[in-house]
């Protein structure tokens, strides 16, 4: 019997116990660092001449480990693995695929601060976004089990009289797991599992920065039982392996997590049909965001600054849900701008290693320039009236930014900038608010605070995002609680965490008898 899922709870880093434990699990990180990883294909680990490193963001000379990377010819050989062990996988009962997963997130659950602990490492995730990212790659795996066993059996449909109706769900194939470096374990795991889960077989490609974690999660899955062949670990250079993949004749899907420049690129690529394919090759691609929190002229005033404070700057501006727009009515615009400015001020930015630290580095050096190159734009489209200032001696830090007056069709309302800037736009009414929290090619995540019923349930229908949140942030959304997935250039809306996600890695099968 499957029991009823509740998602996992985040640690308390007050109590004394909990920090002390974390800072053990960190300093037995420090012993596990430098190692190597190899790629692994049908259960085989092969080391090439090639190989990546992966550094600390937060301290550049500090080397989390090194990663062997396919070549072409490594990347056909996982193909063929995984096309070799899809033909028994696709016949294991979903139940049986399921309690792969349900022990993987029990062994995650008990070795929870030591994930967290390279997230803090080589993503430079501060303790609580390394926490929170670990108890949601445990929600994916816990909450995916359950969603197979519901979906096992199909989905009733009528029979006539003398008839046998049924409609059930098959895997598809071979999926290429494509994942960003900014939710390495959670986005990682949950969109490689749910691929496995359905029963199709897969190749994961981790993102280059973060390659590490995902060798971690690979090394969990074999533990929890996985058969060889069906998760193929296969780091590799995005533009040159990735492309040869994604234009594979044998590839029968592509889930890709990542910038709109990649997703828009691997959907047209896989929108060719190469000789000797067989299928239309499925996407689904979950791309950038370009996020609002909008406030309106009787919201809890406190609550709106804190809410755009916290959705801008958690994980340094680094989720694709991160707030980098600030909405606010002319009537409480200045005060709002004030308290969001003193809040800011108060932030600790720093090593993640520390217990008080709220903001770590960005992600890598091209990472960092981009965003130091936006907020040169930024002063010339607005007032810079927070932070601005980068320091890339050490790590790659860069101070929360806060840019006001700034123009609804300015850069940086529009561009994705991925890092701790946010810009505040002056509305005069909620018509104008509206208006520019959906001018924008995105559309993935949304906030308004609010006390006019009417405004919430007329930005209901009107704030286009696939995820709108009232009277809070716009980020943190919790498996199976809040799916994800945004709407126009943030992708195909595949809704992860959420009930629909697992049909998108499976065909539906009418059958038929007559008696
Ligand atoms: P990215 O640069 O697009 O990279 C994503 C993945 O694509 C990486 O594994 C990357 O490999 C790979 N890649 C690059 N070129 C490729 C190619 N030609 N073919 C196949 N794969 C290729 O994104 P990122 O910087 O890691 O992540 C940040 C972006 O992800 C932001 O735009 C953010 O909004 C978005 N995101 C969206 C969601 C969502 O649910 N909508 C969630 C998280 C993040 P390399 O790293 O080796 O280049």
């Amino acid at each position: 019997m499957v029991v009823s899922y509740s998602h996992e709870p985040f640690i308390n880093f007050k109590e004394e116990n909990n920090t002390r434990r974390f800072q053990e699990s960190l300093a037995y990180i420090k012993t596990q660092l430098g190692k190597h990883y190899p790629l692994v294909i049908n259960g085989e680990r092969i080391e090439t001449d090639e190989k990546t490193l992966s550094f600390n963001p937060a301290n550049k000379d500090e080397v989390i480990g090194s990663v062997s990377l396919a070549n072409k010819e490594l990347a056909e050989h996982a193909m063929q693995s995984a096309l070799d062990a899809f033909e028994s996988w696709k016949k294991w009962l979903p139940e049986h695929r399921a309690d792969i997963l349900f022990r993987a997130a029990a062994i995650m659950r008990r070795r929870k601060h030591e994930f967290s602990s390279y997230l803090v490492k080589e993503a430079g995730k501060p303790w609580n976004e390394a926490d929170a990212d670990t108890a949601e790659a445990i929600d994916f795996l816990e909450y995916y089990a359950r969603q197979v066993i519901e979906l096992k059996d199909g989905v009733p449909v009528k029979s006539r009289q003398g008839e046998y109706n049924q409609y059930n769900y098959v895997p598809l194939g071979v999926g290429i797991i494509i994942s960003p470096f900014n939710f390495p374990l959670a986005i990682m795991a949950g969109t490689a599992t749910a691929a496995i889960v359905t029963g199709n077989t897969i190749l994961l490609k981790p993102a280059g920065a973060t390659p590490v974690i995902a060798a971690k999660f690979v090394e969990l899955m074999e533990e929890a039982g996985l058969p060889k062949g069906v998760l193929n670990f296969v780091p590799c250079r995005g533009a040159e392996v990735g492309d040869y993949l994604v234009e594979h004749p044998k590839t029968r899907f592509i889930s890709f997590t990542g910038s709109r420049e990649v997703g828009c690129r691997i959907y047209e690529k896989a929108a060719k049909v190469q000789v000797g394919q067989k299928w239309l090759k499925r996407v689904i691609a979950e791309m950038g965001g370009k996020d609002t929190v909008v406030v309106d002229k009787d919201a809890d005033l406190d609550l709106a600054a804190s809410s755009i404070v916290y959705s801008a700057f958690g994980f340094a501006g680094q989720k694709c849900s991160a707030g980098s727009r600030a909405v606010v009515h002319q009537d409480v615009y200045d005060e709002v701008l004030e308290k969001a400015v003193t809040l800011t001020k108060k932030l600790t930015v720093g090593n993640p290693e520390e217990v008080s630290t709220y903001m770590g580095p960005v992600i890598h050096e091209a990472s960092y320039k981009k965003i130091m190159s936006y907020i040169e734009v930024g002063k010339e489209e607005g007032k810079l009236i927070a932070g601005g200032n980068g320091d890339d001696s050490k790590g790659y830090f860069i101070q929360p930014t806060i840019f006001a007056d700034v123009d609804e069709n300015a850069r940086l309302m529009q561009e994705e900038i991925f890092g701790p800037v946010v810009a505040f736009s002056k509305a005069k009414d909620f018509n104008h608010m509206m208006e520019i929290a959906n001018n924008t090619d995105y559309g993935l995540t949304g906030a308004l605070l609010t006390q006019n019923r009417e405004h919430i349930e007329r930005a209901r229908e009107e704030f286009h995002v696939g995820n709108l949140y009232f009277n809070r942030g716009c980020t943190g959304a919790i498996v199976g609680y809040q799916p994800f997935g945004g709407f126009n250039m943030s992708g195909t809306d595949s809704k992860a965490g959420g009930p629909d996600y697992l049909l998108l890695h499976m065909q539906a099968k009418t059958t038929s008898e007559t008696f």
